[in-house]
């Protein structure tokens, strides 16, 4: 059931007929009827956009924009910006759909969406970063907006594109909208605790997991894709409780640090050098070879569709927790499911992020910041409770709990949809 025209390539892997036909199979696994299914999967807006930006040179140059709400049945939608040139509209819809069920899953009041502009931004300056920000913002603001659509970062985004939107749109509206983005600097309705909130939510499923298996944190070796905003929190978060980290990639390279890696000594080398590469006392392998690595945790926390059937065919580690959106590939998730490797997926483990963005616009609409403490007590509290009700319903099921997220997710959307009907 292939619901939107889509760029398929069936040679290629494609994010959308993967979330598609998982949606598809747990709308059929609760026995909904076919047109529920439809509607569930089907994209409720899709808007391209052309954004024109006159470079330093004097040139314009035209980039390409979307924004894809997925579903509002449970709330306004949410999901982040990214910037990046492999973006396309099926990436897009794909991770979209991924936040609809990623909402449901942490139940939180929220739609999915997600946005992106297919371009490379480190060719770009940081004004013509800034007049590009501000043109896609200003095309998508009809659609954007704290009780419709709440934008937050995603690859190549941060505080300062969420700021830009957030002017952006507060100049187009007349007024103030801090509530219309979320992940913005605390000076304009940012909230204390959403740096690292993402990579939080990570290692308390991490340690979740580890106790409904029976293994203490002490000693387990991990191995991470990706040293950005998830990955490099997550190097410290997880050191501080017991495990090493024994590899780690980002896009130059991969590097193998069998007694661990020293959180502190790799923040500064890479504050020097841009790169996890060179971090002293480590012995440099092929960034194919991160998974291959001795390990007893796998944690993908760089770009989708990364763990191939290859890659999940010479996976080292037990268990794997999804930090990364979309990391697994039908083919990879299938292989490691046959190999009896516990997956947290990607709408469960790496929620924390949506779950501190949730805090940060119930804030800026209260107009009252919470302390500290108090965003972090509840955001362990919504993720435990996400992670144990998924866990409890996974036991009674008896599928992956990748699969049971699914179910979760859609039984959740679906109950919304039948109890607000059909307009008109
Ligand atoms: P980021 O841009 O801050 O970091 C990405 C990291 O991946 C960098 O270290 C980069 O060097 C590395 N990388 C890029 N290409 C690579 C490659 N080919 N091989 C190895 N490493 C590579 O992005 P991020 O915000 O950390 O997001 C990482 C993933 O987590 C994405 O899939 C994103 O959608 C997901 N995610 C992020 C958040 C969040 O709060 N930032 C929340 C939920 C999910």
């Amino acid at each position: 059931m292939v619901t939107r025209p889509h760029e398929a390539n069936p040679d290629e892997f494609n994010p959308w007929l993967r979330i598609s036909s998982l949606i598809e199979k747990a709308g059929h696994l609760l026995g909904l009827d076919d047109g529920m299914i439809t509607r569930i999967i089907t994209p409720e807006r899709i808007l391209e956009v052309a954004v024109p930006v006159r470079m330093d040179s004097g040139d314009v140059h035209m980039f390409t924009g979307w924004r894809i709400q997925h579903n509002s049945s449970r709330g306004p939608g949410k999901g982040g910006i990214r910037f990046h040139p492999s973006v396309n509209v099926d990436e897009i819809a794909a991770l979209s759909a991924d936040m609809s069920i990623k909402c449901a899953v942490v139940n939180i009041p929220y739609g999915g969406a997600k946005g992106g502009v297919k371009v490379d931004p480190s060719a770009l300056s940081r004004g013509e970063l800034e007049r590009l920000t501000r043109r896609y913002a200003f095309s998508i603001a009809p659609m954007i907006g704290p009780d419709r659509d709440i934008p937050a970062p995603d690859i190549n985004t941060d505080m300062q594109v969420m700021s830009w939107i957030m002017d952006t749109v507060s100049m187009l509206r007349g007024h103030n909208t801090p509530g219309v983005v979320t992940g913005k600097p605390l000076a304009i309705g940012g909230t204390l605790g959403h740096a690292g909130a993402t990579s939080l939510g990570v290692t308390i499923c991490t340690l979740a997991l580890l106790r409904q298996l029976e293994r203490s944190p002490q000693e387990q070796r991990v191995v991470i894709q990706g040293y950005g905003k998830v990955g490099a929190p997550l190097v410290k978060l997880l050191t501080e409780r017991g495990m090493k980290v024994v590899g780690l990639a980002d896009i130059h390279g991969a590097i193998h640090v069998p007694e661990g890696i020293d959180p502190e000594k790799l923040a500064l080398h890479f504050d020097e050098s841009k790169s996890i590469m060179g971090y002293p006392g480590a012995e440099e392998v092929h960034a194919d070879q991160l998974f291959e690595l001795p390990s007893d945790i796998a944690i993908p926390a760089a770009l989708g569709g990364v763990i191939t059937e290859q890659v999940a065919e010479k996976m080292s580690a037990a268990m794997m927790v999804e930090a990364a959106n979309g990391p697994t590939t039908g083919e990879g998730a299938g292989v490691l499911s046959s190999r009896n490797i516990p997956v947290v997926p990607d709408v469960l483990a790496n929620a924390g992020g949506v779950v501190a963005s949730y805090f940060e616009w119930a804030q800026d609409l209260q107009g009252f910041m919470w302390e500290t403490e108090l965003f972090h007590q509840r955001l362990e509290k919504t993720m435990h409770e996400a992670f144990d009700s998924i866990w409890e319903r996974h036991l009674q099921l008896e599928v992956a709990l990748r699969d049971t997220a699914l179910v979760v997710g859609v039984e959740r959307i679906a109950e919304a949809t039948k109890l607000r009907g059909l307009f008109p």
